[in-house]
């Protein structure tokens, strides 16, 4: 049991934390987790601007520093004359001892304010198992964690990231939720809580208002009902102000990208520059999350981003930069990009990533044509093994164009290909699994032929997560049992030297599936886990599963509901008033096509109409041409009329 209580009720100025801080730093692993002062920091006068938000990533700053949304809204906020952004990251084990012994409550690292003397706390959540962390931020912030004990004089507590498509499970800690692409509601937000600040009305009034933003959800303004069986029959909205559904929100066009990033002043996890070459994917993975809810496609210039790219080294010094995006090969312009990057930095000493590329031939081609370091490996994600299975998931494609191009990268000059793989899919057979032995056997066997003893093979293999907006929200996980036993098969049956096997573990998984696609139940077990001392559960050390397995059964409720039951098609989810733009009869018609093993083309050849464009039509008319790779729209109504060509 670790202390609850807030480790401060009155806040500290910032020179009192200054001044606690100088007495402990010393007695803490990297203490410059924890001191700011980086190069690109923003720090205006508090006093000179109205509204104050803190950035919080709920993790470590090592995994932090690097997150590229909260880079957006840090970059987006602090181009307002009338604001500032901070930010903030959770401290290790050690650090949060201290500042509870000392009485150190959260703050920024920028100006070193306490959590609490901001308007704005905004989370990043782009995965689940940074629930408990979030819980435990808000304590050491001294404010209350429940949304329904926060009064007008504490901080509005949001959070956006991929999470919170299925928000139900944090509802009862979070005020609003920004659902989608934040760069344009933010500012939406900040003037509605301006407005309100001025107005001096009570805090529902606030969430009453900011319900009428698109793109933002307030749980308090709706009640989920249940039947006998535990399953959603409806959600009744407590205000009329609360829409019916609450529609993602998107950019019609990227906007600049950010460029003078933090550089951070220790060593962290992913020391390079991200820029994001374009948004959304039009591959329709099903067991894929990001592409489904980060529809439509919209890309940037390949001026815009080499532009970008000689901006970034000019005010950072890094040496690597990322090319972002979910299918970087489906770039338009990609071999464009990649001769212009090698025309203008060919003198630089640049190292340029160009991740999740296909697995096809010409990826290996860009990659030497990148100088991408052969050490790291050259990385593929076939993620099944058999044709079979691949169609059922829809990454069709066949096992000699996955041969030839490990082929290929072993005659380019890369000693390791590193194979991603999922087990657990759904209709998933042993024959499947034991497949991926066969095929990480063939792709050894090629390596020899090419380079001889110094090939190697990493195959990685996670285990698949149904997640919520997917094709696949209505299956149920693979059992523990079902899932050791085919980690056993290929422990037993990947016994080449020269082939190294890594897997994730159950517990990692089990987590995810049980919050993933949770209901409002979910969010005492969450308090109670954080109450019982669970906090990084996304490390695998920090892992506590009896902690989980003890909420779960405080609350005498079933994980397993959650994780390993399969749902009925007609069934009300718990997100279900949460719209991403794609209709459920496209998901439901979807996952009947997987069953039926049947794939879909790439959506770029042949719009299957998901739903994206009636819904945002009007997005789409003032964002004519190829700004989207979706068809264009004529006859564009507000109420939704539009014809696709
Ligand atoms: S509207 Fe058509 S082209 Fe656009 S994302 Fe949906 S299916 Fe793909």
């Amino acid at each position: 049991m670790v202390a609850a209580g807030p480790p401060n009720k009155k806040h500290l100025t910032p020179s009192q934390i200054e001044s606690r801080l100088e007495r402990v730093l010393l007695s803490v692993q990297k203490p410059g987790r924890y001191v700011g002062g980086e190069l690109n920091i923003t720090v205006k006068d508090w006093d000179a601007v109205s509204t104050h938000i803190a950035l919080v990533f709920p993790d470590l700053y090592d995994l932090g520093i690097s997150n590229l949304g909260l880079k957006i809204l840090y970059d987006q906020v602090n181009q307002r004359s009338d604001s500032l952004a901070e930010r903030a990251y959770a401290p290790w084990l050690d650090m949060e001892q201290v500042m509870r012994e000392h009485a150190i409550p959260l703050y920024s690292l920028e100006s070193k304010h306490a959590l609490a003397d901001f308007d704005i706390i905004g989370f990043t959540l782009p995965y689940e198992t940074l629930y408990t962390n979030t819980l435990n931020l808000l304590d050491l912030s001294g404010i209350p964690l429940f949304s329904v004990d926060r009064q007008a004089d504490h901080p509005l507590v949001i959070a956006g990231g991929h999470a919170c498509f299925n928000p139900e499970p944090m509802h009862a800690f979070i005020d609003a939720f920004v659902i989608g692409e934040g760069e344009e509601v933010i500012h939406e937000l900040i003037a509605t809580h301006q407005s309100w600040k001025r107005s001096g009305s009570d805090r529902p009034e606030l969430l009453e208002t900011l319900a009428g933003i698109q793109g933002i959800y307030i749980p308090a303004l709706y009640q989920p009902r249940y039947d006998q069986d535990g399953l959603v029959s409806e959600v009744e909205r407590l205000s009329p102000k609360a829409p019916r559904q609450i529609v993602k929100r998107l950019v019609g066009k990227l906007p600049s990208p950010p460029t003078r990033f933090i550089v951070p002043n220790i060593e962290v996890v992913h020391d390079r520059a991200p820029v994001e070459i374009m948004r959304g994917c039009t591959r329709g993975c099903r067991f894929c999350h990001a592409g489904m809810i980060t529809r439509p496609v919209r890309e940037r210039s390949v001026e815009e981003v080499v532009n970008t790219i000689g901006s970034v080294i000019h005010s950072t010094g890094f040496q690597e930069i990322s090319l972002m995006s979910l299918s970087s090969s489906d770039y338009t312009h990609v071999l464009e990009l990649v001769s212009a990057i090698h025309q203008r930095f060919s003198q630089e000493r640049l190292t340029i990533s160009l991740p999740s590329l296909r697995i096809e031939t010409v990826s290996v081609d860009l990659m030497e044509r990148l100088g991408d370091r052969r050490g790291s490996g050259f990385t593929l994600a076939p993620e099944a093994a058999t044709e079979r299975m691949r169609s059922i998931i829809n990454k069709p494609i066949p096992d000699e164009q996955i041969v030839a191009t490990a082929s290929a990268a072993y005659e380019h000059g890369w000693t390791t290909v590193k194979l991603y793989f999922m087990i657990g899919h759904p209709a998933e057979t042993l024959e499947d699994v034991e497949a991926i032995t066969s095929l990480c056997n063939r792709i050894m066997t090629e390596g020899r032929k090419r380079i001889g003893g110094r090939a190697r093979v990493h195959v990685s293999v996670g285990t698949f997560v149904p997640k919520a907006h997917t094709p696949f929200q209505w299956v149920a996980c693979d059992t523990p049992e079902m899932v050791e036993a085919k980690q056993d098969l290929l422990k037993k049956k990947l016994r080449d030297r020269n082939i190294k096997l890594t897997w994730t573990a159950l517990e990692d998984t089990l987590l995810e599936a049980w919050l993933s696609r949770g209901d409002r139940h979910l969010s005492q077990v969450i308090y109670s886990a954080w109450s019982l001392g669970a906090r990084f559960d996304a490390w695998q050390d920090q892992q506590r599963r009896s902690v989980w397995a003890d909420a779960f059964a405080i609350h005498q409720i079933d994980p397993y509901f959650y994780s390993h039951r399969r749902r009925g098609l007609d069934e009300t989810l718990p997100w279900e008033h949460i719209s991403t733009g794609i209709r459920k009869a496209y998901l439901i018609q979807d996952y009947q096509k997987s069953l039926a093993g049947e794939t879909r083309n790439d959506c770029r050849e042949q719009c299957y109409a998901c739903g994206i464009l009636p819904h945002f039509a009007e997005l789409r008319r003032q964002n004519p041409g190829d700004a989207w790779m979706c068809p264009q729209v004529t006859s564009p109504s507000r109420a939704g009329a539009s014809q696709v060509q």
